[in-house]
């Protein structure tokens, strides 16, 4: 029994903030003096795994971990080795997560034994003095040494870079060489506006178009159909013989292809990245020890699924186009 939304989307990809806290600050996604939720308020790892399989038995299909930083939470990799009957008993396709990196060299094995096989690391800058500035806290050689260590245990690397305008702008031809040379992926996003930070969204704000004809000087990029199931669009460079992923939420509207929702750690599901309206899970999934409220309520949340989002960034909306932030919902 599939989930069907009002627009005739089916939803095969569940994302999860396992915790909305981060051992990094990046300018564009948080505050420096973020406030988080109180520990009594999250979701524990039973529960969590009791959400996520109740979305498996409805038709997910793939399950993303992200945050905040996952692999921060305390003991996430019990979660990940629960979660991963699911693979073995082929009711899901894939199980993955998005990470900072910064733990990796920690955990990397632990993930591949149990049987992640992909993974998303962001990384922005590849000059240690850079990377401490856009993530305040962030210490560059430990994420490289976390990279090194997921490959060698075997799991695929893609990168994911935020295109910053007059930051990383001029680097990314050296990153993308640099992820290439390494045998990984590298995807560029444009920085979307999701809760107050310090800075102003309009000095950092980037287009992939903009970006993608500065990178055409230097390199031969054709579209080509490759797909991961989420929302980039491929190019191949001819020079670098890799893979080139942009996702352009501001430039260009994914959404008719939309198959995801969103949980946070809280058990708030959110049916659009871009927009305010969510469900609570956490209510009915305490109410009983039976599952179906919990179902009932995620077929409600699906029927209310928007079409789309309407991001804008301008001088002239001062106010994020939501007002959580990414750490929230998690990317
Ligand atoms: N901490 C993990 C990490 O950084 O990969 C997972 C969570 S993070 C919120 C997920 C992704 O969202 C990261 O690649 C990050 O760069 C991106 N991100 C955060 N804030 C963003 C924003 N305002 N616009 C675009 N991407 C953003
Ligand atoms: Fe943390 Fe990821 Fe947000 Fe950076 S982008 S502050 S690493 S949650």
């Amino acid at each position: 029994m599939d989930m069907i939304d009002p627009f005739g989307r089916t939803i095969s990809y569940l994302r999860v903030s396992v915790t909305d806290r981060c051992d990094f600050r990046c300018t564009y996604c948080m505050a420096e003096d973020m406030a988080f939720l109180p520990k009594k308020d999250l979701l524990s790892l039973e529960e969590l795994d009791r959400l996520c399989s109740t979305f498996i038995e409805k038709g997910v299909r793939k399950l993303r971990l992200t945050g905040g930083e996952p692999l921060v939470r305390k003991n996430i990799m019990h979660l990940v080795r629960q979660l991963s009957r699911h693979l073995k008993s082929g009711a899901l396709d894939e199980l993955t997560l998005t990470t900072n990196g910064s733990q990796l060299a920690r955990f990397a094995g632990e993930l591949a034994d149990a049987g992640v096989k992909r993974i998303n690391v962001s990384i922005d800058t590849l000059d240690p003095e850079k990377f401490r500035t856009i993530t305040r806290w962030g210490n560059l050689p430990k994420v490289l040494e976390g990279i090194e260590a997921a490959q060698q245990a075997g799991l695929q690397v893609k990168l994911n870079a935020v295109a910053l305008k007059g930051f990383n702008e001029a680097e990314i031809p050296d990153l993308m060489r640099w992820a290439h040379g390494r045998g990984m992926d590298l995807t560029v996003i444009e920085t979307m506006p999701m809760g107050e930070i310090d800075a102003d969204r309009t000095d950092q704000y980037l287009p992939i178009s903009v970006l993608r004809a500065q990178l055409e000087r230097q390199f031969t990029l054709a579209d080509i159909p490759y797909k991961t199931g989420g929302p980039a669009r491929y190019v191949s460079v001819r020079e670098t013989g890799g893979r080139l992923g942009l996702i352009t939420p501001m430039t260009h509207n994914f959404c008719e292809s939309c198959n995801r929702v969103r949980l946070t750690c809280t058990g708030t599901l959110y049916m659009c990245l871009g927009q305010d309206d969510a469900a609570d899970l956490r209510g009915p999934l305490r109410a009983s020890e039976s599952n179906e409220l919990v179902s009932r309520a995620i077929d409600e949340a699906i029927g209310r699924k928007p079409k789309g989002h309407d991001f804008i960034i301008d001088r002239r909306t001062s106010r994020p186009a939501v007002s959580r932030h990414m750490s929230v919902t998690g990317g």
